[in-house]
C-alpha cells in the first residue's frame, strides 16, 4: 500500500522514524489507506520551515491581492475535485456522502470568503493631540499551529487555514491522526496553486507528540485548536512556554429549548437533526432537549417514533441516514455513558444498542433518555454520540436556568412563535451561538466559538480574520521639535 506523506517546507516526506499508520474505515472496519506517522522531530522540521517562510520569505509582505488570488484558486480547485474529496471524507469519518458534499461546499466558501476579505482595507487612524497622528495596523501573527479533530477534518482546517493565509501568516497544520486523508488531498491541490515553500506545512501524527510540540514550541506564535477539553487544557498549559496566543474551540452540551406554542412536527424534525446528524459527533449537537412540560410526552413519543426509523448504514449508501461512530474505543465510551444513564435512573426510551444486522462498523442506535435530573452525568457531560436527553420545564425562567446549568456554552436553540420571548430567552443563554427556530446552520460570514468551558476565540467572519492578526500602533510626530525634558 502506498504510504501517503507529510508536506514540509514544500517537500513530500515520510517521517524521520519511518513509522506509518493504517487508517480504518469506521463503516466496515477495513484498512483503506496508510500514512506517514510523524513525531516531535518531524514537527520541529515543519515549524522551522514555517518560521523561515515567515521571517525571510516573501509571503507576509506579498501584495495582498496576490495572496487573495491564491486563496480563490484553492477554492476553485477544491470545488473541481469536490466529489473525490467528499468520498474521502465519508470514508474517513463515516458521515453520509450527502453531508460530506455540504462540507466540501463550505470549505470552498471559506476559502472564497477569506479571499474576498483579505484585500479589504484593515487599518484605522485616530485623532490624537497635535502635532501627532496615530495609525493602527493589523499585521500577521507569524507561525500558526492548527490542530483539528476527526469529525469535520477538511472543514475545520479551512476555517483556520483560509484566514491565517489571508492575513499573511505561515502555518503548520495537524489533522486528527484518525482522518488525515482528505487533508492530504487538500494539500496536493494547494501545492498545485503554488506557494513559497514552508508557507503551509502538513504534519501527521498523534496529539501528545506532534500536537504538543506545536503547542510547546518557542517558534510558534499562535495555536488554534479544535477538539476536546483534555487536549485543550494540555495545549493551554504547553502554550504558556512562550506565552503564545491560544484559541480553543472545545466541546458542548447544547440545549435545544422547545416551548409549547410551536408546530410539534417541525420541532421534532429539527430536534432529530440537531442530535443525530453525523451520529451526534458534532460539537454543537443539540444533545439536551428542553421541552415545556405540557407537550413533553407527546413530543417525545413523536420523536422516538421517528428516531427508531432512522436508517443506519455506510455513508456511501444513499439509503443510509446515519453512519457509524468514529472508532471502536469511541463507541465503547458512548456505550459506557448509556450504562451510566441507566444506573443514574434515567429512562431509556429508545435505542441504546448496537443495531442488529450491522456486524461490521462502529454503529450505535439513536438513543433517547427521559426522566433525567440536571445533576446526572448524562445531562452534564459531552457524550459525542447519538444520545439525546430530555428535560422538562414549566416556565421561561426555568428553561433558561436549566439551559445554562452546564459548564459548556457553545450553542443553543429556542423554539417559539413568540418573537419577544425568543429574543428574551436567546439573550439570557450563555452560549456563543443561539438559533431561533432553527438548529445547526453556520455561515462563513458569522462568528463561531464558545462561552464558558466551550473555549474562547472566534472563527469565521471578520472576527476569524482578526484572530490571525496582531495590532500595531504607529505614532507619527508631525512637528518634530526638541522635547527638552532634561535641561543639559
Ligand atoms: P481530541 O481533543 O482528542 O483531539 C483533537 C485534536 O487534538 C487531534 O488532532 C488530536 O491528535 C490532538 N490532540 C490530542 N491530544 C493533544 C495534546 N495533548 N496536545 C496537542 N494536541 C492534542 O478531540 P477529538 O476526539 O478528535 O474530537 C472530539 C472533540 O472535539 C469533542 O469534544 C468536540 O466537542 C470537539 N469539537 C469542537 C468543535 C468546536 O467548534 N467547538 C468542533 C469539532 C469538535
Amino acid at each position: 500500500m502506498e504510504v501517503k506523506k507529510m508536506w514540509i517546507g514544500g517537500e513530500w516526506m515520510l517521517s524521520e522514524s519511518g513509522t506509518t499508520r493504517d487508517l480504518i474505515n469506521p463503516a466496515n472496519e477495513e484498512v483503506y489507506a496508510r500514512v506517514a506517522e510523524g513525531d516531535v522531530a518531524d514537527t520541529r522540521k515543519a515549524i522551522a520551515a514555517a518560521r523561515e517562510a515567515f521571517d525571510h520569505g516573501p509571503w507576509p509582505n506579498m501584495q495582498v491581492t496576490e495572496r487573495a488570488a491564491k486563496l480563490a484558486k484553492i477554492a476553485d480547485l477544491i470545488e473541481k475535485d469536490g466529489e473525490d474529496l467528499a468520498v474521502l471524507e465519508t470514508t474517513g469519518t463515516g458521515k453520509g456522502l450527502r453531508e460530506s458534499r455540504f462540507d466540501v461546499a463550505d470549505v470552498v466558501s471559506a476559502f472564497r470568503y477569506f479571499a474576498g476579505l483579505a484585500d479589504k482595507p484593515g487599518g484605522q487612524t485616530f485623532d490624537v493631540p497635535a502635532p501627532a497622528m496615530s495609525m493602527v495596523l493589523r499585521e500577521p501573527l507569524g507561525v500558526c499551529g492548527q490542530i483539528v479533530p476527526w469529525n469535520y477534518p477538511m472543514l475545520q482546517i479551512s476555517w483556520k487555514l483560509a484566514p491565517a493565509l489571508a492575513a499573511g501568516n505561515t502555518c503548520v497544520v495537524k489533522p486528527s491522526e484518525l482522518t488525515p486523508l482528505s487533508t492530504i488531498r487538500m494539500m496536493e491541490l494547494i501545492e498545485e496553486v503554488g506557494f513559497p515553500p514552508g508557507v503551509i506545512n502538513l504534519v501527521l501524527g498523534p496529539g501528545p507528540t506532534v500536537g504538543n510540540e506545536l503547542a510547546a514550541s518557542q517558534e510558534v506564535d499562535f495555536i488554534s485548536f479544535t477538539g476536546g477539553p483534555i487536549a485543550g487544557r494540555s495545549i493551554m498549559q504547553a502554550a504558556a512556554s512562550n506565552f503564545k496566543r491560544v484559541a480553543l474551540e472545545l466541546g458542548g452540551k447544547s440545549p435545544n429549548i422547545i416551548f409549547a406554542d410551536v408546530d410539534l412536527d417541525l420541532a421534532v424534525d429539527y430536534a432529530l437533526f440537531g442530535i443525530f446528524v453525523h451520529a451526534g459527533q458534532v460539537c454543537s449537537a443539540g444533545s439536551r432537549l428542553l421541552v415545556e412540560e405540557s407537550i413533553h410526552d407527546e413530543l417525545v413519543s413523536h420523536l422516538v417514533e421517528r428516531a427508531q426509523k432512522i436508517r443506519l448504514g455506510n455513508g456511501m449508501d444513499p439509503e443510509s441516514e446515519m453512519g457509524p461512530l468514529i472508532s471502536a474505543p469511541h463507541r465503547e465510551r458512548v456505550e459506557n455513558y448509556i450504562r451510566i444513564g441507566i444506573e443514574e435512573g434515567a429512562k431509556l426510551v429508545c435505542g441504546g444498542k448496537r443495531p442488529a444486522g450491522l456486524t461490521r462498523g462502529y454503529f450505535l442506535e439513536p438513543t433517547v433518555f427521559t426522566d433525567t435530573h440536571p445533576q446526572m452525568r448524562i445531562v452534564q457531560e459531552e457524550i459525542f454520540g447519538p444520545v439525546l436527553v430530555t428535560q422538562k420545564f414549566s416556565s421561561e425562567e426555568e428553561a433558561v436556568k436549566l439551559a445554562n446549568a452546564t459548564k459548556y456554552g457553545l450553542a443553543g436553540a429556542v423554539w417559539t412563535n413568540d418573537v419577544t420571548r425568543a429574543h428574551r430567552v436567546a439573550r439570557q443563554l450563555r452560549d456563543g451561538i443561539v438559533w431561533i427556530n432553527n438548529y445547526h446552520p453556520y455561515y462563513v460570514e458569522g462568528p463561531w466559538g464558545g462561552y464558558k468551558q466551550s473555549g474562547f476565540g472566534r472563527e469565521l467572519g471578520t472576527f476569524g480574520l482578526d484572530e490571525y492578526t496582531q495590532i500595531k500602533q504607529l505614532v507619527i510626530n508631525l512637528d518634530v521639535a526638541p522635547v527638552r525634558w532634561f535641561k543639559n
